[in-house]
């Protein structure tokens, strides 16, 4: 049978998890899902601790709120695997087993059949403040536990998002394929393919519309498919022509949702940071992590810190939320606590307000860990952030973001506004709003950046 691919990359999904381990350059990749970005404090230390045993001890922050591990050694690695007899999922020779275990055993990788299509965002700060309508931590729960439970599911590419907002309007301008957004006393609408559908369904329909957009999505792909008698490809709604809409008419068929003017989204372009109020005295801490990497030390401090949140103060209480903008959330915290949290996290190289010269500051892999790179971005985006800060001008040069590519495809580049750095082989290209400037060494590129930020 002939495959049509809509998806515009290869045509098999290879998109990497935690039992299918990515073969990079710098050695096995492996991808961890954490629906709503929301770890227990134990978990967190337990994935640091993998990843000094197994991997290069990084823990990677992505822009879907989950974690990923690099320089895995593959094979039979044995180190973290259960003495219980506890039944993990089979291993693999390409899967660096002892990891995967470790994760397994966490509690990280309930569903081996599911475990790349829970990609699940939620607003970091639902229910630790008043800005947002719901607290949809118990909804992402739900949709997570649902997904998991329907087979057919497991057909989703790995690449497949779900967004839930709780009414704040910070991740449902992110360009998910299946999302909500609570609009009043319109409900809940229902974001599909990045845009607000103008489907309004009340919210304790909101977890099975979520998975009605997923369905709706596999059975378009099985129509067209029967129809061009061919196997068709395309991992998000918006590869599939007409996607979105066809969509759209498939769930209204379905679930008979009122239809309303559809709002327009707008994608938040950077995480929460430093000291947040909450609710009853207490706090919650917003934490930027250098270019969205945080050592093992650092996870284990936040683990730490987490645990001392927790309403025991036990050590294995307590909660860690991942951003999609590759930061943290502590919530919980007493007030009291908070300063003191906040010069552990700053003396331990970790970004605790905006007037850190790393706020705004994003790279891709870069070499070695890529192949196609130009250049080690993430070091010379350091020597540049160091630059910056040396120079005295306060928040990095200015204020929007900037991002640094190693080749023209530039991977994890935040949506909106935002200078580039692209790796040219002869230095970089700053760009910004269709000008650019080529540079030919790191102190140029420097400058140049901090100029764009500035906007001068
Ligand atoms: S932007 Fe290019 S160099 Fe960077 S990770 Fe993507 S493919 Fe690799």
């Amino acid at each position: 049978m002939v495959n049509v691919d809509l998806s515009g990359r290869t045509r098999l999904d290879a998109c990497p998890g935690a039992l299918q381990v990515h073969a990079a350059a710098d050695g096995g990749l492996a991808r961890v899902r954490v629906p709503g970005g929301r770890l227990t404090a134990a978990q967190l230390r337990e994935l640091a601790r993998a990843a000094a045993g197994h991997g290069t001890g990084v823990i990677e922050l992505t822009s879907r709120a989950n974690v990923q591990v690099r320089g895995l050694r593959t094979g039979t690695g044995t180190g973290g695997v259960p003495e219980d007899g506890e039944r993990l999922p089979e291993p693999d020779a390409r899967i660096p087993s002892g990891f995967a275990a470790r994760m397994a055993r966490a509690g990280l990788l309930p569903s081996p059949t599911h475990e790349r299509v829970r990609n699940i965002l939620a607003s970091p700060l639902t229910g630790c403040d008043g800005a947002g309508t719901v607290d949809v931590g118990p909804l992402v729960s739900e949709l997570d536990r649902l997904l998991c439970a329907r087979p057919a599911l497991a057909a989703l590419s790995g690449r497949f998002l779900f967004a839930l907002d709780d009414g704040r309007g910070d991740v449902a301008g992110l360009g998910a394929d299946a999302g909500i957004l609570p609009v009043g006393a319109d409900g809940t609408g229902l974001v599909v393919a990045g845009a607000d559908s103008g489907l309004r369904v009340p919210l304790d329909a909101a977890v099975p519309a979520l998975l009605a957009v997923a369905e709706a999505f596999l059975a378009e792909l099985a129509e067209l498919a029967d129809s061009a008698d061919r196997e068709v490809t395309a991992w998000r709604i918006k590869e599939l022509p007409d996607g979105p809409a066809r969509v759209t008419a498939r769930v209204r068929a379905a679930l008979s949702a009122r239809v309303r003017e559809p709002v327009r989204l707008r994608p938040a372009v950077a995480g929460p940071l430093g000291v947040l109020p909450g609710r009853d005295g207490r706090v919650a801490l917003g934490v930027g992590a250098p270019l969205g990497r945080l050592t093992s030390a650092q996870a284990e401090l936040l683990a730490d810190l987490a645990g001392s949140a927790s309403p025991d103060g036990a050590r294995s209480g307590g909660e860690v939320r991942l951003t999609p903008w590759r930061g943290v959330v502590l919530p919980g915290l007493a007030g009291h606590e908070a300063g003191a949290a906040i010069t552990r996290l700053a003396d331990a190289g970790l970004v605790t307000g905006p007037g850190s010269p790393w706020a705004g500051v994003s790279a891709c892999t870069g070499r070695p860990g890529c192949a196609k790179s130009l250049a080690d971005v993430q070091a010379d985006a350091a020597l540049a952030v160091a630059a910056t800060a040396g120079s005295g001008s306060g928040h990095g040069g200015g204020t929007l973001p900037v991002h640094w590519a190693g080749c023209e495809r530039r991977c994890g580049r935040p949506r909106g506004r935002v200078v580039e750095a692209v790796a040219t082989g002869d230095g970089y290209r700053v760009e910004l709003g269709g000008q650019s400037l080529a540079c030919a060494d790191i102190e140029q590129t420097a400058a140049a950046v901090a100029a764009a930020r500035g906007e001068k």
